[in-house]
């Protein structure tokens, strides 16, 4: 059941509202507005109904905050008002309410109306994961990691903790599809992202497919020796898939993989370390593929080397 929440001060309105509402939505009501932002907070609620005239906070400030407050900035509120004149309905459809509702009101008309805004932030939510999800593999896009990267290496910044950067590559995929045809080759990248993607179950962990047969992960809080080992687990868990590959080229699919750790500061570039992920990426493949190349600001390029480790 879809969660609704009544911020209004005046307690019969409230338990008006909900008796109309209760039979298809969770209400949670509170008479407060303080309260009500605080509620509002923990972003639960696809729909906020919400009195313009409080004591304290009225409804535009408290409006006003709930489009500050990054988690809630989407939820639609609804303002429910006694005031009849043009310009507060104006002033709160500018603030962003998605509707005005004067008192009093109708059963029929306040049920409409919020079955139709919770339907339309459904369908937005809907549509904004399908957004951010890869259509073959069903792991994150390329746009949905344009959107975290800056986002994490600015937690990296601000909580003093390493960073790594990560590019995945698969060995040799061209003669795959020139061997196996195209549709073959989707659903090598298939399972090569579900094998890979199983791996990151930190929630600090991030992977998407960067595009064609490219993958990038973020990893936050390893150091550089730990992400290092995971990335090896991670490419022999590819390896240990047995894909059959073109055996010209190698017994099985497999990826290269490029890395950097680093604890970057304030005005550090993001860029420049993806960037040497991407070299690392392209020595793992130079010293012959199916490896894991990393570096960090203190280390010396760490390598395996035919599936015997050097340094
Ligand atoms: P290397 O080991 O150096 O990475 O060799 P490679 O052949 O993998 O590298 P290259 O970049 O030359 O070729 C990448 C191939 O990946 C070419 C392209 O046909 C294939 N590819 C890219 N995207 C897709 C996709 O979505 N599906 C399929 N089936 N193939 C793709
Ligand atoms: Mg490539
Ligand atoms: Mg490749």
């Amino acid at each position: 059941m879809e969660k609704i929440l009544i911020i209004d001060d005046s307690l019969t309105q409230a338990d008006l509202l909900k008796a109309i509402l209760e039979t298809d939505y969770s209400i949670t009501i509170t008479h407060d507005s303080q309260e009500g932002l605080r509620l509002a907070g923990c972003g639960e609620f696809s729909l906020i109904l919400m009195d313009v005239v409080m004591p304290g906070m009225d409804g535009f400030v408290l409006l006003r905050k709930l489009r500050e407050a990054a988690l809630i900035q989407r939820t639609p509120v609804i303002l429910i008002t006694s005031l009849s004149d043009l310009e507060s309905e104006e002033r709160g459809l500018a603030l962003g309410a998605v509707d005005y509702i004067r008192k009093p009101f109708r059963d029929a008309i306040i049920r409409a109306r919020v079955n139709t805004h919770i339907k339309l932030y459904q369908y937005r939510l809907q549509v904004e994961r399908l957004a951010m999800i890869d259509q073959l593999t069903g792991v994150a896009n390329r746009r949905r990691y344009d959107l975290t990267c800056r986002t994490k290496w600015q937690d990296a910044i601000r909580l003093g903790v390493p960073i790594s950067l990560c590019m995945f590559d698969i060995d040799k995929f061209k003669v795959y599809n020139d061997t196996f045809g195209h549709p073959a080759g989707d659903k090598v990248i298939m399972e090569v992202a579900h094998t890979v993607n199983g791996l990151f179950r930190r929630n600090t962990d991030f992977f998407a497919r960067y595009g064609g047969e490219e993958f990038v992960a973020i990893l936050l809080g390893n150091d550089a020796e730990s992400a290092y080992r995971h990335l090896k687990d991670v490419r022999r868990a590819v390896e240990e898939r047995k894909i059959p590959h073109n055996p010209e080229v190698a017994p099985w699919v497999t990826v290269s993989v490029g890395g950097v750790t680093v604890i970057p500061k304030e005005g550090d570039s993001y860029d420049t370390y993806l960037q040497i992920a991407d070299t690392m990426l392209y020595d793992a493949k130079r010293f012959g593929r199916n490896q894991v190349v990393w570096t960090s600001e203190h280390m010396e390029q760490l390598r395996e080397s035919a599936g015997a480790e050097a340094r």
